[in-house]
This record gives C-alpha cells, structure tokens and sequence, in this order.
C-alpha cells in the first residue's frame, strides 16, 4: 500500500482523529501508515509496516473486539465506529461507517497511484480471466491482480489498498450477491475498461431470475469514466438490460461464437482438452493454443486479448501471455494417472472450485471430449432459488444427451441430476445419489478397481460443485487412492 497521512486519511474518511495526551506531539500531517489491515491475521510477525486496524462488524463478528490484540501486534492506528475508551494509548480515527470508510481509503489509493484499470464481472470465468488478463499484460508493465477471490465489497476495496505507486495495470474481479455491490465497486475501482464475461443462473437467490443477474452485472459500466470503454460478450441473453448505461460510451464486443470487434475461430480440443484457436481482432488475427483444458476458456481468452488490445497489447503478447498463463486452483485442473500394468489412463479432472448451470454444462461439455469411459461427480450447486432442483435436473439431462457414461451425486439437491440422468439413459452405468462422501467414495474406487482389472479404456472423472459443497474434499481422497 502507498503511505497516507492520518490528515488524509481523517479528511477522505470524513473521520475524527483521536490523539491520547501520551502522544501529544504526534503532528497528523507527518505521522504515516503503509498497511491498513481489517483482520488480526494478516499481520505480521516483527513487521515494520506502520499497520492501522479497520475493524468491519458483520453479523457474527465485530473487529472491534480485537483491538488490544492488534495493538500488542503493533498496530498504531485503530480506525473505528465509536471510540474505544479502553484503549487509550493509541491513535483513533473514528468514523461513521468502518466498511464505508475503507472503501473511501481505497477509492483514493486508486485515484492516487492511478494505474490503468480493468474491472471484471459475469457470472462465470472472472478470475480466469483475470489470470489471463494479468498473464498477458505482466508482459507489458507491473500489474497489481485481485488475489484468489476478492470480489466482493470487502475484496475489492482490500485489492485497491494494495496498490502501490510502481503498478502499471490493476485487474479487479468484481462479483456480486446482491444488487448494488458491483456499483459500489466500480465506483470505488473507476476502472477504465468494464467488461461482463458472460451472463448465467449464479447467486439467484440475490437477483430472483437472469434479468436481474444481468441487471446486476450491468453496474460495472456505471464506474466508467468519460474516456472508459464498455466491453461485452455479444453471445450474452440480455444484454439490453445495460445498454441504456452505454449510450455515451465506447463499447466493444467479443465473441467465442459469432464475429465480434475480437473472436475466436477453428478452435481445435487436443487430448487434454486443450484448445487451439484463431484469434481475430481489429488489428489481425494469430493462433493462440491454451495451457488450460475446456472450450469455454476459449470464450475467456477471447474476453482476455479484447482487454489487453484496450490496454496496448500487441497479437503476439497475447499469444505468449495467454501459453505462459497458470491454471487457477480447483478450476479445471488436470491429473493424468497410468496404470502400468493395464496400460489404461486415468484422467481425474478437478473442476471443484465452483459451479452453476453454466458452468456444470460447460464442465460436462468438456468432460465428453475425453476417450473412454466419462465419469461426472456432482456436488450440489448451491444459491440457486426455488428453481434449484430443475436446474439440477437441467445438468443431468444434459450430461445423458452427451452420452457421459455415468453420474455420481453428493449431497441434496444433486439427486435430481443423478435421476435425471438414469432415467430412461441406455448409456447409463452405475449412476447413484451419495449423502455421504465416504459412501461415495466407497463406490467410486470400486467401480475403479473394476474397471482397471479389466483394463480395457482409459477413464476420465471430472468433479464439480459449489464452492459451498466442498468437493475438493473429494477430489483430496482421489488423488490419495492414486
Ligand atoms: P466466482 O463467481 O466463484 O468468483 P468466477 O466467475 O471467478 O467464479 P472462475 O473461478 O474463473 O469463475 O471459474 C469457475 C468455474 O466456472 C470453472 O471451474 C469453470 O468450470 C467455469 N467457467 C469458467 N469460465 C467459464 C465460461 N466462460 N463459461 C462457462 N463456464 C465457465
Ligand atoms: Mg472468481
């Protein structure tokens, strides 16, 4: 984080600063900070950051109750809500609204350092994005990206404080769970291109139906400023929910189906499910080949090097950007097991780190690509309203028109695409409902063994479910029965 005088800090937070006589000759103008933390854990040991504690209160938590901690960890700025009477060595800044107060600090870290800006929202494919985002343009400056999945009111704010005055670019994943926060993150983030991946069944609770996902989604355009440009997947449903946002506005299209400002053309899957594709942009096209697996991420490449063009990024900086970047944990990560004796491979596909209808299609998509046997595990995908148990059916209908070989489901909802599934399915191999991982797993590894004496295809699982379903767990015990 850049250093903020307590002046500054008083005056953006509308704050009032509390100095205890013990430190009556601290001048607010001089005394800095350089790390502003909102959770006791984040700092650190011997640390000779000057920290200042912001202490957020939520339903089941109130920071306030850490201050003496903070304090002998050696923070010398509590920003609070009330004064704290039993801490009376320590500078205080006591403001109206804590969350509102670090968004305020944030906004003007942004406005300080300056960097150029991209905010990234949809329903699926924002932090891949963001990786390939991030990827593409280190190639061209230092780029300051949203750290896993900081994308919400709290996320955003605490992603902006980390800026420091040597980043050139800021990528900022920008989620939502309810109406109004994507505004109020593009508002505090201002970025200079706003882009909306795509629009899909994710968090309904929050938005009732995909009107309002999409209604939602649409905010992120409100923080553009005058020279800002708009940025859209074009194969999106509803995108007329935010064109009134977009009347004076520089807008731009992308496209992993149909011609756009930037598109994807022969896209070709290899045995890993890895892509190669034509990119085409204003400025030419190039091939681009994917160290990640799915076709869908052919759609967020093509997000990604529409982003990049905005930022200055030449074809050929997209195409090594996008080869050297990481895959991001549990998003579609690729284990690849042989079996020495029978000769047959084992692909274990680790999609565990979410899912929503979207998503859980395109993971199946994927998963039909691989030769032999194909073998979904699902967990419940969660947040998804009173049409979740259709939604679950929607999955298992889809994976039986694929023709996968078998469905395997944890929890509750999912039962509905494990029944679906079977139901009237030829290709149909030992489906079942699980409400137990153990049971689950128990069935799995003997269909496993089974199947590996007698040796006859390769296999391919693939695990997906919402992040509150906890797949990972099972995708955990897998790798350990390898
Ligand atoms: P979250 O809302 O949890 O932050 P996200 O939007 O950041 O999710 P990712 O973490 O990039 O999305 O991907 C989550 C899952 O969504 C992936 O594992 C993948 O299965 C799926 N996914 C990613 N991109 C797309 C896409 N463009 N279309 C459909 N599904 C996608
Ligand atoms: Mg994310």
């Amino acid at each position: 984080m850049i250093t903020i005088s307590l002046t500054m800090l008083a005056s953006v937070t509308d704050g009032e600063l509390l100095i205890p006589e013990q430190k009556a000759e601290l001048i607010p103008d001089v005394f800095t900070i350089n790390q502003l933390v909102t959770d006791s854990r984040a700092i650190e040991e011997h640390s000779d950051k000057d920290i200042a504690f912001l202490a957020l209160k939520g339903p089941s938590f109130d920071g306030h109750r850490f201050a003496q901690q903070v304090i002998e960890q050696g923070c010398q700025l509590l920003i609070v809500d009330h004064q704290l009477e039993a801490v009376k060595n320590v500078v205080q800044l006591v403001v109206n609204d804590t969350r509102i107060a670090l968004g305020q600090i944030a906004a003007f870290v942004k406005n300080e350092v300056s960097p150029k800006t991209v905010g990234i929202t949809g329903s699926s494919g924002k932090t891949t994005v963001k990786e390939m985002v991030a990827a593409i343009l280190s190639r061209l400056g230092n780029v300051l990206a949203t750290n896993g999945n900081f994308n919400n009111d709290i996320g955003v704010p605490l992603t902006l404080l980390r800026l420091e005055h040597s980043h050139d670019f800021a990528v900022i994943e920008m989620g939502a769970n309810h109406m109004g926060e994507i505004a109020y993150t593009t508002a505090l983030t201002q970025p200079d291109v706003a882009v909306i991946n795509n629009i899909a069944a994710a968090h309904l609770e929050g938005f009732g139906d995909l009107c309002g996902v999409a209604r939602a989604k649409g905010e992120i355009f409100s923080g553009l400023g005058e020279n800002g440009v708009a940025l859209y997947n074009q194969d999106t449903k509803y995108t007329s929910k935010w064109q009134w946002r977009l009347t004076d506005k520089t807008v731009h299209t992308f496209s992993c189906v149909n011609k756009a400002d930037c598109y994807s053309e022969n896209v070709n899957l290899d045995k890993n499910g890895c892509a190669t594709f034509t990119l085409h942009t204003q400025q030419g096209h190039c091939d681009v080949t994917l160290p990640v697996p799915g076709k869908h991420n052919v759609c967020n490449a093509v997000a990604s090097a529409a982003i990049a063009i905005e930022f200055g990024a030449s074809l050929e900086g997209i195409q090594l950007g996008l080869a050297q970047m990481k895959p991001v944990k549990g998003r579609l990560n690729l284990h690849h097991f042989e079996n020495k004796q029978t000769g047959c491979s084992i692909k274990l596909i680790d999609d565990s780190y979410n899912a929503n209808l979207e998503s859980a299609k395109a993971a199946a998509q994927l998963l039909s690509n691989y030769p032999g046997k194909q073998l979904l595990i699902l967990g419940d995908m969660g947040e998804l309203g009173s049409e979740a148990r259709s939604y679950h059916q929607e999955v298992g209908i889809f994976a039986k028109r694929l023709k996968l070989n078998s469905l395997l489901s944890l929890g509750v909802l999912s039962q509905a695409a494990s029944d679906a599934f079977a139901k009237d399915n030829d290709n149909d191999e030992h489906s079942q409902h699980f409400n137990q991982r153990t049971e689950l797993l128990t069935h799995l590894f003997t269909l496993l063994n089974k199947q590996l004496s007698v040796g006859q295809q390769d296999i391919a699982i693939l695990v997906k479910g919402s992040r509150s379903a906890h797949m990972e767990h099972v995708v955990k015990e897998i790798l350990e029965w390898f």
